[in-house]
This record gives structure tokens, C-alpha cells and sequence, in this order.
């Protein structure tokens, strides 16, 4: 697929990364508007973003609140945790990537009590250690686990962890930024009390907002507790709930975008509709790359389809800023990133991109390869075993 730059065409680069996405022109569409923000026809668009929120989180209307929040994902977190632990309480983050670090140093930040368990970032929070870690320290009031850890790609087990929170009598709180509306989750089942995703990951809306999902009974008992007056969970969620407004000036045309996104989702067969299209992507790039000779970081058993991380090739030749250029003036935007001490660099299967994307995006990395001189045996390996 040939594509042209500079001038304001409707396709852009293709943007394999971690968000924002590569968004359908429909959504992009859907902000040609100007809406007021106490407007009845916005907020009828809030209230069915509400909804739908819930409903992919198998979340009971009656037991949990959506509560979209101003500003990036980490805004939402950053909301969750100022809003929903007390004073004397403690946060343990489950740490193996960027995302999880940063957690714990917002918590930090926040003044609030924090310890943290860690493990290499190619290796699963191990259910077996948090509940050691609760078992030992009865202070630990909250857990904190990253569903997709995207600094990797690597799935953590989000369900045995809520197992053992709840049992524990613990609350717990999952940054599903990268995973939600792209891998099947039920907050009851899973046992999460607060959710956070944001508009442009896997719903495929534009940045602008994020989102908490929140379980009434624990945030209605955060009274008092906010240590920030705009990011207040409780009083977003009363302002919603009071006059379906926000407090402070909404993204009404980021909204709008979602809205669109969140119809797109559902016409393309829900969360799994979205899930089988970008697990196609996922193991068109592996079988791809793998045939080029490149090997992923993340075990198979871990792996998941929201993005890959690749090891630089063994060969002297490889300059990654070559190799990105080369890339993006085709069109194809990857995403760097060191992960641990490995040089790597990650390729995102999420957003508006199709099997056509993929492949185009596979030549172009054999292009890259040959322009810089760069010869690989070809890797070994299986697939995924669900994927196949
Ligand atoms: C994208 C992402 C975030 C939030 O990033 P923002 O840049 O603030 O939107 C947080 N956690 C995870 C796991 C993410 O993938």
C-alpha cells in the first residue's frame, strides 16, 4: 500500500505502537462537531459511553460506576490511586515493567505507603509471592497489577491475582490501559475494584481522556480521601451521576470519537471481534519476523497480542536509527525501546491496521534490512499454541 505524507491526507503513517493508534477516518469523522458540554445531545453521548464501558467490563450497572477522566491513562491511574487509598493505607505494586515502576512512583509522589514485588520484564507476576507478600504484611491495604504490561508485551495473570486479593480481603486495582476492549475481561470474575483504560488504545478513539471502572461499594467508601481536587474519583463520579456533566471542561470531541469507537467495537463483534483481528496481526508479524531470522523477548506462554518486543539482530551491520527511518518514511511507525539490559524494539498489532498493514509493514522491514546490509538465519520456534 502506497501512502502519501505531509499534506493532511485521511491515512497517515501507519502507526504500529502502543497509542495513540491508527484510528478509522469514521472516527476521526465523528469530531466535526462542536457540542456544548452541558448540551443534552453530549450528554446523552456521555451517558452511552458510560454504559458501554460497563458492559464490556461484564460490569453490573447497579454494583460499578465508568467514570471518564480528563487527561492520559496515567491521569486515570493517578486519579484511582489519589482518590481511592486512605491515609493509613498501603499500596503493593506488582512490578515488572515501566508501567508498574511508575506506579509505584506515583504513589510515592502521592505520599502514600508503597512496596513493591518485582521480577524480570519477560516474566509473569508469580500469584504464588502476593500472597506471601499479603500474608506477611497486614498494612497492605490496596494491589496494583499491570494487566498488559506494554513495555514488553507481556500478560500478567490478571484473574489469580484477584483470587488471591479478595480472598486476602485486600482491594485491588489493574491498569488495563493496553488491554482493554482487545482481551476478554470480567471485572467480577477477575475480582477488580477499580479498571483503568484510556480513549486511544485498544477502543481505537483518539487521546483525550481516560476512564476508571470502579466497583460502587469501595469507591463510595472514599469519602474524604481525594488529595486532589480535578483528579477526585468520588466527586467525577457524583458529577456524572448528579447532572451527567463533568466537572471541568470535557474532551467533547475526543468523546465523540469514542462514542464512534465504541460502535465501530461492537460492529466488528465486541471484544472478540477486536481480539481475533489483532491476534491475526499479532501472528502475521511473528511468523514474519521469525522467518526473517529476528527472535521476540517475551516466552510464547506469556506473550501477548497487543504488541511484540524484538531483540536487535546479532549482526554489527544493525543501526536502529537507520533501521526506524527507513520504516517510517515508508510509512510504518515502530516503537523503540530498551527492555531490561536487551536491546529491543516493539511492533504494535493494535489499532485500525489489518492483515494488509502487517504485511506491508514486514516487507518494509525486509527492505530495511537489505538497504543496511544485514543478513539473519532464519529463527526457530513455535506459535502460541491458542493462535494457531
Ligand atoms: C499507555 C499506557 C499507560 C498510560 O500512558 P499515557 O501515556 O498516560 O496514556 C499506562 N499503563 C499502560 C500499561 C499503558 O500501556
Amino acid at each position: 500500500m502506497t501512502r502519501s505524507h505531509g499534506a493532511p491526507h485521511w491515512r497517515d503513517k501507519a502507526l504500529f505502537t502502543p497509542g495513540p493508534l491508527t484510528t478509522s477516518r469514521t472516527v476521526k469523522q465523528a469530531m466535526l462537531r462542536d457540542l456544548g458540554s452541558r448540551d443534552a445531545e453530549f450528554i446523552s453521548v456521555v451517558a452511552d459511553v458510560r454504559r458501554r464501558l460497563l458492559n464490556i467490563a461484564g460490569a453490573d450497572p447497579e454494583a460499578y460506576t465508568a467514570i471518564p477522566m480528563q487527561g492520559s491513562g496515567t491521569f486515570g491511574l493517578e486519579a484511582v490511586l489519589s482518590s481511592a487509598v486512605p491515609r493509613d493505607g498501603k499500596v503493593l505494586v506488582l512490578v515488572n515493567g515501566a508501567y508498574g515502576r511508575r506506579l509505584a512512583e506515583m504513589a510515592t509522589v502521592l505520599g502514600i505507603g508503597v512496596s513493591t514485588l518485582e521480577w524480570p520484564e519477560n516474566r509473569p507476576a508469580e500469584p504464588a509471592e502476593v500472597q506471601k507478600a499479603l500474608a506477611g504484611d497486614s498494612s497492605i491495604s490496596h494491589v496494583i497489577l499491570v494487566h498488559c504490561e506494554t513495555t514488553s508485551g507481556l500478560m500478567n495473570p490478571v484473574e489469580e491475582v484477584g483470587r488471591i486479593v479478595a480472598d486476602a480481603g485486600r482491594t485491588y486495582f489493574v491498569d488495563a490501559m493496553s488491554s482493554f476492549g482487545a482481551v476478554p475481561l470480567s471485572m467480577p470474575e477477575s475480582r477488580i475494584d477499580y479498571l483503568v483504560s484510556s480513549a486511544n488504545k485498544c477502543i481505537e478513539g483518539v487521546p483525550g481522556f481516560s476512564f476508571a471502572i470502579a466497583r460502587l461499594e469501595p469507591l463510595l467508601a472514599c469519602e474524604g480521601v481525594a488529595r486532589s481536587l480535578s483528579l477526585d474519583l468520588l466527586a467525577q463520579h457524583r458529577g456524572l451521576e448528579s447532572n451527567g456533566q463533568f466537572r471541568f471542561t470535557p474532551p467533547t470531541h475526543s468523546i465523540l470519537a469514542f462514542h464512534q469507537a465504541l460502535l465501530e467495537l461492537e460492529a466488528e463483534g465486541g471484544v472478540e471481534g477486536r481480539m481475533r483481528r489483532y491476534q491475526a496481526n499479532h501472528r502475521l508479524l511473528l511468523e514474519g519476523m521469525r522467518a526473517m531470522g529476528f527472535r521476540e523477548y517475551v516466552d510464547v506462554d506469556h506473550q501477548g497480542w497487543i504488541i511484540t518486543t524484538f531483540h536487535y539482530p546479532d549482526d554489527p551491520s544493525f543501526d536502529f536509527d537507520r533501521f526506524y527511518d527507513h520504516l517510517s518514511s515508508g510509512g510504518h511507525v515502530i516503537y523503540p525501546g530498551k527492555v531490561g539490559t536487551a536491546d529491543c524494539f516493539r511492533i504494535g498489532s493494535i489499532g485500525r491496521l489489518d492483515a494488509a498493514d502487517m504485511r506491508g509493514l514486514l516487507s518494509a522491514i525486509d527492505d530495511a534490512l537489505k538497504a543496511m546490509g544485514v543478513s539473519l538465519a532464519p529463527a526457530k520456534g513455535t506459535l502460541k499454541a491458542g493462535l494457531d
